[in-house]
């Protein structure tokens, strides 16, 4: 199968600096003309919401709610997230979506759809496992947090004291060295161990594509993310990358919004134009 082939699809080369994309704003029409039926992937995070410094307060204003939901009449929608996909189900709010969390790895399709996809299952042992180890490694470490996602552990050391962080960084590692089928991810002031499988945001997308049958859609991915590279880059050859933010950085998407006040303002606009 084609989505298990090399590395993520993140590695692949980026193509474009986001201030050279044209805005997403000016093509909804062409979009809204293609032939093929749309199918429309939205990020939650910096995406439908501003981002904020705790997770916690990224709440789906009211408005925007409406306007995925009216988008959601016309064509599928599914929600894309590194959230534990409950989480950002609840947080989203609306029946009828498809919903894909932890960064690809737990996937349900629209209600009635009968797809569902939990793509490490047979890790959740062992991740339980590697919690529990932590938990009893790290609880007595002030400020040391492990926070348990479904597929995922994340382990913060932001509150740690400089002096106790070589005990933090011992108990990853003996965690790591004992559960080879675990890997570690780094991030700010948090370090996660996840499934090593070949596996991201981009692949979740296409294999729901597949089981929905939607292999002939065009769809579209809307993202702000590093990860949503992956996307992007998944769909290059069947759909559109939209870019939200201003960060300079390369992306594989070939259109832009500038925030999600204006992605608030594509989905009105491709409700009506659909
Ligand atoms: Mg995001």
């Amino acid at each position: 199968m084609r989505w298990h082939r090399g590395p993520a699809h993140g590695e692949l080369p980026f193509v474009a600096r986001p201030g050279t994309l044209p805005s997403a704003l000016d093509a909804v029409e062409r979009l809204a003309e293609s032939p093929r039926q749309l199918a429309l992937f939205l990020d939650y995070d910096g995406t439908l919401t501003p981002i904020v410094s705790r997770p916690e307060d990224a709440v789906l204003s009211p408005e925007m709610r409406e306007r995925v939901r009216a988008v959601a009449h016309r064509l599928p929608v599914v929600i894309v997230s590194g959230r534990g996909r409950r989480n950002v189900a609840d947080l989203v709010g609306i029946d009828g979506l498809g919903y894909v969390g932890s960064h690809g790895f737990d996937i349900i399709g629209p209600e009635g759809s009968g797809v569902a996809r939990e793509v490490a299952a047979d890790v959740l042992p062992l991740l339980d496992d590697a919690e529990k180890e932590l938990r009893d490694a790290l609880g007595d470490i002030p400020g040391a947090l492990v926070e348990r996602k479904r597929f995922g552990i994340a382990v913060h050391f932001r509150l740690v004291a400089d002096g106790a962080f070589a005990r933090v960084e011992r108990a990853v590692q003996d965690a790591l060295e004992r559960r080879p089928q675990l890997r570690r991810a780094e991030g700010k002031k948090v370090v996660e161990l996840r499934p090593d499988v070949d596996w991201d945001k981009g692949c979740a997308v296409l294999w729901l594509l597949d089981e929905l049958g939607l292999s002939e859609a065009h769809p579209i991915h809307i993202g702000d993310d590093l990860t949503d590279e992956t996307v992007f880059t998944a769909i290059a050859d069947r759909g559109t990358g939209i870019f939200v933010g201003s960060d300079d950085r390369p992306t594989a998407a070939t259109l832009r919004l500038d925030d999600p006040r204006q992605v608030g303002e594509f989905l009105d606009r491709l409700a009506a134009a659909s």
